[in-house]
């Protein structure tokens, strides 16, 4: 099995088991991977703050057959480090969404340009949901009901769900972590 050097962008990071997690990685030459990390949440693990959504890092993993990679070693890519990329919370839902929409093992030099522009400029929500649309050249498809309810329209994308809901499945939830869908075809954008 091969052993791969990257350097990508943590998207989401989901505890597995009592001491593993499983991450999602936007990658600078793979595009989106994901990658189990064995013992990353027993206290004394060394990578476990560096392996944060949010971060910018250089990893080396084992490729497997599956769609599922195995970590070997991680460090946090310096030449991000004046971005304080850890501290901007308010892009978490933009990471989840971008996880979301993209496939496994599509190299996206545009995606991966679009996850550093985020950090070092003052997009607002919508702006940056248009260039993912624009990334994606419009081929992003949101199931069309709730995902909930199963009956009404979906209308937005809950970060912390994954998913879409119609307005009424995702009352309650944080404003500030929903993205409704119709920013991603504003019309100035369809042609
Ligand atoms: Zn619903």
């Amino acid at each position: 099995m091969e052993e791969v050097l990257d350097k990508g962008c943590i998207l989401e990071r989901t505890a597995t088991g009592e001491h593993d997690a499983l991450f999602s990685l936007f990658t600078k030459q793979h595009g989106k991977i994901r990658l189990r990390a064995q013992g990353i949440l027993k206290q004394e693990a060394r990578l476990g703050g560096i392996l944060q959504p949010l971060r910018f890092v250089q990893v080396r993993y084992i490729q497997t057959p599956g769609t599922i990679h195995k970590l070997v070693d991680a460090a946090l890519d310096v030449s991000f480090h004046e971005l304080h990329t850890y501290n901007r919370k308010d892009l978490l839902p933009m990471l989840q969404c971008v996880d979301y929409i993209t496939f496994d093992a599509h190299q996206d030099g545009q995606m991966w340009f679009f996850l550093q522009s985020i950090f070092s400029h003052t997009f607002n929500i919508e702006e940056m949901a248009r260039a993912l649309w624009k990334i994606e050249g419009g081929n992003i498809s949101f199931p069309h009901r709730c995902q909930v309810c199963q009956k009404r329209q979906s209308e937005v994308f809950v970060a912390s769900q994954k998913n879409v809901l119609c307005h009424v499945c995702a009352k309650g939830y944080d404003t500030r972590e929903v993205i409704p869908l119709s920013f991603f075809n504003s019309p100035d954008e369809v042609r």
